[in-house]
Formats: structure tokens, sequence, C-alpha cells
């Protein structure tokens, strides 16, 4: 754990304020203080001792993480690394929310992850190109194990092990940087030469740890094979189609081009406004902070039900299951599918 963050990060933000309009906790409360320039002056005063970690708590939480403010800044801030550090030093100890530790819990070692997959089967174990490895993802084994097993079958050049743990994008973003970055250095040894992986999150994580030539992202590696897919219809009309970008896939990664030409090759393709705002769900913080969470993602199911979509893609579990819940809450008929779901509907 350090106990400082890293001066150089800090000193880059030049308080010029183009990042509020993209913050959508600013958004929400009006307030600076949960902007992103108002949380790096409060950063720069934990730094500096004026103020205690423990009065930082309350912006270290509010904040989604979702990094929308690092494509508007002009002077390169990494917001993201800075927000790691911030949670590394004061999500410590009784200051750790329930919720994290039970997740940390949930992922601690290989066969705890592992067995999350026996709940409802993910693909299964095989060796085809032994330099390119799918990622089971965690969450995403329990949750949504089609995803592995619909990319197992669309994508048979791809060897798949399930002797994978944790990436550790879970712990970065909350509190165990170091932790994280462990491993998601294990995983990169279990899986020898380009990782595949169908969580955006995850992606931007192993990207940063691994580097980017090691970690493809699945819609990023599809668009790049020029499979050959037909438009799905139904009842005699092409599907309309929206898509919800990924935060750290979009602002960590810079990839959200490559899904939409996927999707505009499926369909009738509408682009949902502010696909690019974050969906509320924003790794534990739909769970930690629920009331913010449902206000952020209010408009965009709104919008969704105007636009009389067929289909919501996504390139996210976190993404899959806020939208899902959230929309049938809402009595919204549209269906939530990851990309390769539809992908294969297009194939078969
Ligand atoms: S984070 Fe970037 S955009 Fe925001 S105030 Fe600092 S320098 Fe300006
Ligand atoms: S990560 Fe998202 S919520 Fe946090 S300061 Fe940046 S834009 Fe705002």
């Amino acid at each position: 754990m350090t106990d400082k963050f890293t001066q150089s990060k800090l000193d880059r933000c030049i308080s010029c304020g183009y990042c509020l309009p993209a913050c959508p906790t600013y958004q929400l409360t009006g307030d600076e203080q949960s902007s992103p320039r108002g949380r790096i002056t409060l950063m720069r005063a934990l730094q500096d001792g004026k103020m205690p970690f423990s009065e930082g708590l309350e912006q270290s939480s509010l904040c989604l993480g979702c990094r929308a403010c690092e494509p508007v800044c002009p002077a390169g801030v990494e917001y993201g690394v800075l927000l790691e550090e911030w949670r590394e030093i004061s999500w410590q100890g009784k200051n750790r929310p329930l919720i994290v530790r039970g997740l940390f819990e949930a992922v601690k070692s290989t066969w705890r992850v592992r067995s999350m997959g026996l709940v409802s089967p993910t693909a299964r174990e095989r060796k085809s190109d032994p330099n390119l490895n799918l990622m089971m993802g965690c969450f995403e084994r329990v949750l949504f194990p089609k995803v592995s097993r619909t990319v197992a079958r669309i994508a048979p050049e791809l060897s798949i092990t399930k002797n994978q743990g944790c990436c550790g994008a879970l712990h970065a973003h909350n509190g165990e940087l170091e932790r994280g970055k462990e491993m998601a250095k294990e995983l990169g040894d279990k899986l020898p030469g380009t990782i595949l992986t169908t969580a955006g999150g995850c992606a931007a994580h192993l990207a940063a740890v691994l580097g980017n030539e090691r970690v493809n992202e699945f819609s990023q590696w599809w668009s790049a094979q020029e499979k050959l897919l037909k438009p799905i219809e139904k009842n005699g009309k092409k599907i309309r189609i929206g898509f919800q970008d990924s935060c750290h896939l979009r602002n960590g990664l810079g990839i959200f081009k490559q899904p939409r030409e996927i999707l505009k090759s499926l369909g009738d393709y509408v682009e949902i406004p502010d696909a690019s705002g974050c969906c509320g769900a924003a790794g534990s913080y739909s769970l930690l902070q629920r009331k913010n969470s449902r206000k952020i993602i209010a408009k965009k199911i709104e919008d969704i039900r105007d636009l009389n979509l067929d289909y919501v893609i996504t390139v996210n579990p976190g993404c899959t299951r806020q939208l899902a819940t959230t929309l049938r809450r809402s009595r919204v008929k549209t269906r939530v599918l990851h990309i390769a779901q539809l992908i294969e509907m297009a194939v078969s």
C-alpha cells in the first residue's frame, strides 16, 4: 500500500475545468467537489496533509471511476490512476465497504473463481491456437455464462483453459491496487500470447498492467477478422440496435468505433443519446451507491424506451446487468445482449 499519490500525476492538472461537463456526478450534483477538478483539489489537500484522508472518503466513493474526464482533458491527467491510488490509501480497514470485502473473498483464489463457473456451465476447455486465449472473467461466469459459450462457438480458433483466476480489476478499482496488478500478471503468465476478453473493464486493467499488445477486447478482435455477417431481421425488417459503451474500454483504451461498425452491419443501428456516458454500473458502484446509480441510468432508460429498440448491445457484464435489470424494472421490452450473442445470430 502507498501512503501518497504520485505527485507528478497530481501536478498535471491545470484546473481548467474542461472536464466538468463530462462528469456524471457533477451533472448530478452541480457541486464542484463532485467534479474531477474538485476531487483533484481534494487529493492535493490530502497529499499536503491539510486534511485527514477520512475526510475525502465521501468523494472517493461518489466518483464512478468512469474516466469520462480523461479524453476531454487537455493536460492528459490520468484521473483513473489517481482514483485507484486514492482508494488504495483510503479504503483500508473499516473504511473498506463490506460488499467490497465480500467480492474480494469470492474471487480470492483460482479454485474459487473456477467453482463460480460450475453454478452455470461456461465454455468447455479446449486447445486451439496456443497464442490466443479466451479470458473467462469471474463475475461473467456466474451472471452470463452464455457469453463464453457463444464466443467459443463463433471463434473456434480460441484456446480455452478453465484454470484462470480473477484479472484483478475489481481489486485495483476498490482499494487493492498492488494486489490487482499482481493478479493481472498471474493471469498473463497462465494465458500466453493474446488474451481475448469479453469485458471492457477487464481489458483496460489487463492492458494497463500487461501492455496493449497482449490484450484484445472481443469487439476489437472481431472487427479485425473481417468475417462476413448477414443482417438480422425480425418480422421482415432489419432489427433496431442500440449500443452502450463500456466506460473503461472507451475512455481507457479508446475503443468505441469497432463495436459500432459491427452493429451497423447487423441491422438498423441507432445511436443512443449519451451512449458514451456511464450507465451507473461502474463495477461495484451499483451495489455501493444504489440511489446514485439509479439516478445516473434513469435518463438512458427513457431514451431507450423512446427509440423503440429491439436490442441494446453491451461489451461488459456490469453494463449488461445494470441495463437488463433496470429495463425490466421499467417495463421496457428491449433485450440486452453481449455483442458476441448478436453476432452469433448473424452467422448461424
Ligand atoms: S483534470 Fe484536466 S480537464 Fe479537468 S481541470 Fe484538470 S487539467 Fe482541466
Ligand atoms: S471518473 Fe467519472 S465520475 Fe469520477 S470524476 Fe471522472 S468523470 Fe467524474
